[in-house]
């Protein structure tokens, strides 16, 4: 069993797809380590297959897990049409219910709109809004794509909620003032989505 295509978090089984990802936040996790929760490296010498992936999941005792994760050591939707299949593999065989966690910025990656392929494959959207203010969004997340980032991540979730059961927007527990707090939770309300403060980890 491998550690570095799916792995344990809590209760969750995580998927681990690519270490690809359009940002250079100035916290990410991979700056300072090489593995999160029960994984061994989240490093991947190659992008797993789509059956790679389900074979990991047939050496799992899947009544363990409460839901499955496409998160990983980089953002999943730069592997969309493998994600896709592997929820609706997911879906049909284990009937778990399936949360992508993401930077938000799947549209930019992947040229069209999003979300309308995620509707009855995933069942919750958590996207890392990090900061109320597109200027430290900027300084902070560091996106390939320039200007217009924080603009295209609101746009990908206020376009979640037609198509997704929950959208979450998240930003880090000691991060925030609580006023930045209060407006990523008004952000998040305008657009019907749920704001949640992630603990510090
Ligand atoms: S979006 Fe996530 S994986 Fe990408 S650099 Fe930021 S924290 Fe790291």
């Amino acid at each position: 069993m491998r550690n570095d295509i799916l792995y344990e978090v809590h209760n969750g089984i995580y998927v681990n797809l690519t270490n690809r990802c359009p940002c250079a936040c100035v916290f990410c996790l991979r700056n300072t380590t090489d593995k999160v929760g029960r994984s061994d490296r989240l490093w991947l010498d190659k992008e797993p297959t789509v059956e790679e992936v389900k074979a990991e999941f047939a050496l799992r005792n899947m009544d363990k897990y409460e839901e499955v994760v496409f998160c990983g050591f980089g953002e999943p939707t730069e592997r969309l049409d493998a994600l896709k299949e592997i929820a609706a593999f997911v879906k049909e065989r284990y009937h778990k219910p399936i949360r992508i966690n993401t930077n938000g910025l799947g549209d930019l990656v992947n040229g069209r709109r999003i979300a309308p392929e995620l509707a009855g494959l995933i069942d919750v959207v958590s996207i890392s809004l990090n900061t109320p203010s597109e200027e430290r969004y900027m300084q902070e997340v560091r996106p390939k794509f320039g200007a217009g980032s924080y603009a295209a991540l609101l746009s990908f979730a206020k376009d979640c909620t037609k198509y997704v059961p929950k959208v979450v927007l998240s930003t880090v527990a000691t991060t925030l003032t609580a006023d930045e707090e209060a407006s990523c939770a008004e952000i998040a309300r305008s657009i019907g989505a749920v704001y949640r403060i992630r603990p510090f980890e």
